[in-house]
């Protein structure tokens, strides 16, 4: 019997190859046809569209998103939220880039206000895990001290580019953390401060890699040669999370919400409302008046709050978290065929500790290494299946530390 394609009717002396399937053959150009009409339908879906590799079907969800975090960072449910809604926007926006509707997404970079050790960081770090997409972490303080902007914005992105392994289309669509961005805000109502190193110029380095723009990037360890190119890196889809303490910023809420507080109802609503953590009233506004210049505030559309870190967020942090520090410690000692316990009195002289200390979660883990750096360096050349962590022990092996330290100081 002659073969023919199934699809085109041609037989095998008409065409350059005929491949076979159960019961029908395709030619070299059918199928070449098939592949163009495949991936134009699936262009048109949203899926994989100009290589951005992102494809909606397979992107978690936002409650999703919220689930992988809860692993990780105990409470902050406000910051999951608004976080988990935004970057799964952002790469809605990145897959949608193919429809010609004349509706575009615009970017909605994150900044997030609490106090230092509350789990911005964290919250960062663990989506850009989830989603698989180069991360760095830097210091807005960088901004001030060098003064000459331009070359941090090109560090900055030389980092990403690192982690992405020289792949600028990923490093395109990376997460970038900005951390303590509170530190560059103007003081000017500061008169002691003489040379505003912070401030607006610093400010208005920052927008232009927030707004999206073309930057040059040395190449791999820096430009050595003048006629060694750059790489151009797009900034437009970077996801920019920004994050800072913003020391004495619920005074400026205070002080809002009093002055806009007035008439009957907003009296009632005076009672409802929580003194002891006013950050969740953070608006706009305040982080202008403490001194974040407007165009900044714009780029960051999407504002949340942590929460500041209680007894009780402390005492879950130590166990709770997929890789939470006791954990992580367990870990350890299992490596070397021992089976660790901590008594739960010992664990809360940790968190008793770490409130005194005043370090948030960033305490927990100083604490926990004093306690067990004895029986890390003796556990292992011993002959034992079992360690005990009791609250003799942890207090007996803290004081000791503490002591060494005060010694040599
Ligand atoms: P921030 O960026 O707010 O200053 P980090 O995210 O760097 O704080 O937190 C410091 C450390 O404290 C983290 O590595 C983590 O171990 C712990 N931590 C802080 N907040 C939380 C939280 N909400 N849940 C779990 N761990 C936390």
């Amino acid at each position: 019997m002659k073969k023919t394609c199934s699809f085109c009717g041609r037989d095998e002396a008409n065409v350059h190859m005929l491949i076979s399937g159960i019961r029908a053959y395709i030619c070299d150009e059918c199928a070449r046809e098939a592949n163009r009409f495949v991936d134009e339908v699936m262009a048109k879906k949203g899926s994989k569209s100009k290589g951005l590799g992102f494809d909606l079907e397979t992107l978690p969800k936002p409650k999703e998103i919220k689930e992988y975090l809860d692993q990780y960072v105990i409470g902050q449910d406000d910051a999951k939220r608004y976080l988990s809604v935004s970057v799964y926007n952002h790469y809605k926006r990145l897959a949608q880039q193919t429809t010609d509707d004349g509706v575009e997404i615009e970017k909605s970079n994150i900044i997030m206000v609490g106090s230092t050790g509350t789990g911005k960081t964290l919250l960062a770090r663990t989506i850009a895990k989830l989603l698989k997409v180069p991360f760095t972490i830097v210091d807005a303080t960088v901004f001030t001290e060098a003064g000459y902007v331009g070359e941090d914005v090109e560090s900055i992105l030389s980092r990403l580019l690192q982690v992405a392994d020289y792949d600028v289309e990923a490093a395109q669509r990376g997460i970038v953390f900005i951390d303590e961005i509170d530190k560059i805000a103007r003081k000017s109502d500061n008169p002691s401060i003489t040379r505003d190193v912070s401030g607006e110029g610093v400010q208005q380095g920052l927008l232009k890699l927030l707004e999206g723009s073309m930057v040059n990037v040395p190449p791999k360890g820096g430009r050595k040669h003048p006629d060694q190119d750059y790489i151009h890196v797009d900034t437009r889809n970077i996801l920019f999370i920004c994050g800072g303490a913003f020391d004495g910023i619920e005074k400026k809420i205070a002080q809002r919400m009093n002055t806009h507080v007035v008439g009957y109802n907003s009296v009632q609503n005076l009672h409802q409302i929580d003194k002891g953590n006013l950050m969740k009233y953070i608006l706009p506004q305040d982080l202008k008046s403490f001194g974040l210049i407007p165009e900044i505030i714009g780029r960051l559309p999407v504002l949340t709050y942590l929460n500041p870190l209680d007894r009780s967020a402390l005492r879950n942090i130590l166990t709770e978290p997929k890789n939470s520090i006791v954990k992580q410690q367990i870990k350890l000692f299992e490596m070397d065929g021992i089976k660790l316990e901590f008594d739960s009195e010992a664990l809360e002289y940790i968190v008793d500790k770490a409130v005194e200390y005043k370090l948030g979660a960033r305490g927990l883990r100083s604490i926990m290494e004093s306690i067990m750096m004895d029986a890390q360096y003796e556990a292992p050349s011993q002959e034992i299946k079992e360690f005990e962590v009791t609250l003799s022990y942890a207090k007996a092996q803290l004081e000791k530390a503490n002591l060494a330290q005060m010694k040599a100081e």
